[in-house]
């Protein structure tokens, strides 16, 4: 398996640390307000990862955290006059909705900034001790000019380092590369935590190394997010996990492309955000939300539209009304070897595709052109070849993870048994319960055609 190494610029291929598991790392949300889907692009990403790894046979750790103590988030609580924990847990839980809503498999543990104080504290000391951190007004600032390898993540020429003036705010952008801030000194309307060197609350980037650093040990394999967290965060994270453990903290770094609208980052501070419930109001499957956010390569922009997401659940509804399709195959007979054969085929062109940078799209093509193979011969198939190709969309929906438990499952019992309970009201001419449990199906998006083969039916 190979992808790109954001450290290296490199297409690499991938070594585990140890055999057979893998330790994540994903930047998670600030919690100052709802997550939008710009947001959900790079964790759709992550967990399209996450789902190929597994599918791969490695056990993967992953650790996602929750920033919920920042600048932004305590500027949002003074603004609202509430307390900073009310606020976050409101956006916490609206989150976990949303992972639940788009398929996300969960995270190990979801570590909150707020409950690794302690942890953020002895990081501090360490890097004071080693003389990479330097207190000044109250504060602790991270020296850049003391950690040789700054700037290589990021590609930032040494030249351009500005050290000795520092930053305070946690977000700056490449023309600012100062020396940041570890432990921000007490202000009046912040949180604060008792510190050997003065009472203060930390900045954001302190708060990843020390909680990965927790979870997944001083080095680990994979560390993911959108390029926007390049610089200066995941700098950071490095300068001070190496600075801190004398060893590398990384190996391969993986960072997903922006959804854009208009050529512009999607984000709250342009206003051109849409978040899911935006989206549900409009009625918009989030499966699809899912589809269109993993189709494009990880490395490419993405621009939204509405008419985008529209193909996305066309594309959707292709895939769900051939398996409704194939459940619907009542044919006897042995599995056709030649279909064997090329499901084989096509499961190995699925993985070659996944396993060579996430090319998603190629990966689809690869589903799709077997989907076009076989459905002009579905009145050929057999109940097991049916039964095999259904065993084969399941098997990559572990990747893709666009299709819900009910879909990509053989068909409900209960479906069945409603057909076969309209049939007998129909031969028993109760025409009003026939119609009664075709309109019940149809609420569940169930499509009843009577053909002279018998009743067929698809999804709407
Ligand atoms: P934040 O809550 O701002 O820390 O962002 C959470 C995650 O979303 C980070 O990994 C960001 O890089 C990512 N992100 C933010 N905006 C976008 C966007 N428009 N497209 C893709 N990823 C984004
Ligand atoms: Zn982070």
């Amino acid at each position: 398996m190979r992808f790109f190494n954001t450290l290296t610029r490199r297409l690499e291929e991938f070594r585990e640390i140890e055999k057979g598991k893998i330790g994540l790392y994903t930047c998670g949300p600030t919690v100052y307000d709802y997550p939008h889907i710009g947001n959900y692009r790079s964790y759709v990403f992550e967990d399209l990862v996450k789902r190929f790894f597994i599918f791969s046979g490695y056990r993967v750790r992953h650790v996602m955290n929750i920033t919920d103590i920042d600048d932004k988030t305590i500027r949002k609580a003074n603004e609202l006059g509430v307390p900073l924990a009310e606020v976050t847990q409101k956006f916490i839980d609206a989150f976990h909705g949303d992972l639940r809503r788009l398929n996300i498999l969960k995270a190990d543990v979801y570590p909150r900034a707020t409950e690794h104080i302690p942890e953020m504290l002895s990081l501090i000391a360490v890097l004071l001790d080693k003389g990479f951190a330097y207190k000044k007004d109250g504060s602790v600032y991270f020296s850049i000019e003391s950690f040789k390898e700054y700037g290589r993540l990021a590609n930032i020429d040494r030249d351009k380092l500005k050290p000795g003036a520092a930053v305070d705010s946690d977000e700056y952008d490449k023309e600012a590369v100062q020396d940041f801030v570890l432990w921000k000194g007490r202000k009046s309307g912040e949180p604060s935590w008792p510190a050997a060197f003065g009472e203060g609350r930390p900045g954001w980037h302190i708060e990843c190394s020390a909680m990965s650093m927790k979870y997944l040990g001083a080095h680990f394999d994979i560390h993911m997010g959108g390029v926007d967290n390049i610089f200066p965060h995941h700098e950071n994270e490095i300068a001070q996990s190496e600075c801190a453990n004398g060893r590398t903290f990384v190996n391969y770094w993986l960072h997903c492309q922006h959804l854009v609208v208009d050529n512009r980052k999607m984000s709250k501070s342009l206003g051109n955000v849409y978040t899911m419930d935006d989206l549900r109001q409009r009625g918009l499957d989030p499966m699809a939300v899912r589809y269109l956010l993993i189709s494009s390569h990880y490395r490419k922009l993405l621009n939204f539209t509405f008419a985008g997401l529209e193909m996305a659940g066309q594309a959707l509804n292709r895939i769900k009304n051939f398996i409704f399709s194939l459940k619907n195959v009542r044919a006897e007979g042995d599995a056709d070897p030649d279909l064997c054969a090329a499901i084989d085929a096509s499961l190995n062109a699925f993985r070659k595709n996944m396993a060579d940078d996430f090319n998603v799209s190629g990966a689809l093509g690869v589903m799709f052109d077997l989907i076009h193979e076989v459905n002009p011969r579905l009145n050929a198939l057999s109940q097991k070849d049916a039964a095999n190709v259904l065993d084969y969309l399941q098997r990559l929906n572990t990747v893709l993870g666009v299709l819900d438990q009910g879909e990509s499952a053989p068909l409900a019992a209960d479906i069945e048994e409603k057909i076969a309970q309209r049939e007998k009201a129909r031969k028993g001419k109760d025409f009003a319960l026939a119609d009664a449990i075709r309109a019940e199906l149809k609420k569940q998006g169930i499509v009843l055609l009577d053909t002279p083969d018998g009743v067929k039916w698809k999804k709407e």
